[in-house]
């Protein structure tokens, strides 16, 4: 009898606390959308400063004006902050402390952005423009609100870093003024490191990390970058992939030569690349290098539990991007990001077309990404890739070759790795902080988020697992299509507004 009682009184108290925590996210939600009802047209403006503003990382004057910009707007708020640099593009360290939160939260964002190829824009990268949709669906430009409740969720910003990765920033600022608005207390410290060079690959990050880890210490990391599912629904994600860059080179005769006279006397560099790119998968796209997959890690059952739930993308993207066949045969796309790629990403070799001409080159180049999963580590992969090319025939060097090495060795190939390579990172789908977090959106949004054991792109997460030893987790706001690193790239306002209310929910109820 007591034991009912007792389990009764568990069970009523579980509901009330479940309850009222729905009510208080719900309190949360509207708090932040009576603050974008309001605020809309100045959470907009302030977007717009600070996406008009370039940010190549290598441009470290660039850099500077973004970062002034962001110290600023952030102190307003009564953030303190300092800027961290070790010779590269600036990062921005800042903090707010809450009276009586014993939990505290370090999120991360990037405020670089991919250099741009201007020809292939529709409006200049650093002039915002609204348009009612992405280009490629004739989208109409929109000319700039002068009310808040003019602005449609189902615009578009376009500029270069309005997906990648600007908004966290001015997202994050508004939910904090959201839930002041409304008394709504925060529940957590914040402490924030917003990364001025991750597009270069964040270069300086290891060293930063070697003298500050103590300032960044923290309950959980939230990294704030990359883009929600396809199907647009909310996602924490669990991992990332590694990458790491190679690029090669062939050799043929030492001048160009006449296709009948020489043509197949001379070796021809165009061919010997060929030859050593095929070498790298086998008919069923799975890399054909020797041992290439015995590092890494094979799927949970609880991973292959989350991506069975996860919506059928396949197919419409089949239908989007004209394509017959996914590369790996039967694998949806969500189960191929769990295994390693390696992909060419360019040939140079002799001219074509309209511009061919009927000679051997002495020169062929290529570029390898290779994208890598969890446990693989990059100077293992280099390992393999040069043992793999050996065993192929070749006499591989890490730079270009000398004559005196050309006209020793049939087979020459040069191997010039790329220095800004770095692993994967992975981590539990079950910590207490992912359910935590898990519940909080659920509450938030009605559905439960998707749990996605890794994304496709790579963020230098290790860096911070090693310095750190914290739980991270990956919470996306950018729409899936919003064409990043590539001409176009744009926000949907709706993820911008919704990103307030996740933030807003996250800070009021984490540290609960
Ligand atoms: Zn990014």
């Amino acid at each position: 009898m007591n034991r009912i009682i007792i389990v009764l009184a568990v069970f009523i108290g579980l509901a009330a606390n479940l309850s009222a925590k729905q009510s208080d996210i719900q309190k949360v939600k509207s708090a932040s959308e009576n603050w974008r009802s309001q605020q809309g047209l100045v959470i907009l403006n302030d977007f717009r400063d600070l996406l008009s503003m370039p940010n190549v990382a290598s441009n470290l004057q660039d850099m500077a004006k973004n970062a002034d910009w962001i110290e600023s707007y952030i102190a307003k708020r009564g953030f303190k902050f300092q800027r961290l640099e070790a010779g590269g593009a600036p990062y921005i360290y800042a903090e707010l402390n809450q009276p009586g939160a014993s939990k505290t939260v370090l999120i991360y964002a990037h405020f670089d952005g991919q250099p741009v190829n201007l020809s292939n824009w529709s409006s200049s990268p650093w002039q915002p423009q609204l348009r009612d949709n992405l280009v490629e669906a004739g989208g109409k430009d929109v000319s700039w609100p002068t009310a808040a409740n003019q602005i449609k969720e189902h615009w578009r910003l376009f500029a270069r870093s309005s997906g990648d990765d600007k908004a966290p920033v001015i997202a994050l600022m508004a939910a904090i003024d959201a839930l002041k608005s409304e008394g709504i207390n925060r529940s957590v410290n914040i402490k924030l490191i917003l990364d001025g060079e991750e597009e270069a690959g964040s270069p300086t990050l290891e060293k930063l990390l070697d003298k500050y880890a103590e300032l960044l210490k923290a309950d959980l990391m939230l990294f704030c970058d990359g883009p929600m599912h396809q199907s647009r629904q909310r996602q924490l994600v669990f991992g990332v992939r590694g990458t790491i860059g190679l690029n090669l080179t062939t050799y043929g005769p030492s001048r160009p030569l006449h296709s009948g006279h020489y043509g197949n006397w001379a070796p021809n560099a165009a061919e010997q690349m060929i030859a050593a790119l095929d070498s790298i998968h086998d008919e069923n796209g799975r890399i054909a290098i020797q041992d290439y997959y015995l590092d890494v890690r094979q799927m949970t059952e609880e991973e292959k539990r989350a991506i069975s739930v996860m919506p059928e993308m396949d197919a419409q993207l089949k239908k989007d991007l004209v394509i017959a066949e996914s590369r790996l045969k039967d694998t949806r796309v969500e189960e191929a990001i769990m295994q390693p790629a390696a992909v060419i990403t360019g040939v140079e070799v002799g001219s074509t077309r309209d511009k061919a001409r009927n000679v051997l080159v002495p020169q062929a180049h290529a570029s390898i990404n290779f994208r890598l999963v969890a446990n693989q580590q990059p100077t293992k992969v280099r390992q393999l890739v040069e043992n793999h090319f050996r065993q192929q025939g070749y006499y591989v060097i890490n730079e270009l070759a000398s004559e005196k090495v050309r006209s020793q060795h049939s087979k020459v190939l040069s191997l010039m790795w790329e220095k800004s390579g770095y692993p994967a990172f992975r981590s539990s789908l079950e910590s207490a902080e992912a359910i935590k977090l898990s519940n909080i959106l659920s509450h938030l949004e009605g559905d439960k988020p998707l749990m996605t054991p890794t994304m496709g792109g790579s963020l230098p997460i290790y860096l911070f697992e090693k310095a750190l030893n914290i739980p991270i987790i990956i919470l996306p706001v950018a729409n899936h299509d919003n064409n990043q690193h590539g001409p176009n790239e744009n926000l949907r306002i709706k993820n911008l507004w919704e990103a307030i209310d996740v933030y807003a929910a996250v800070l009021a109820e984490f540290g609960k």
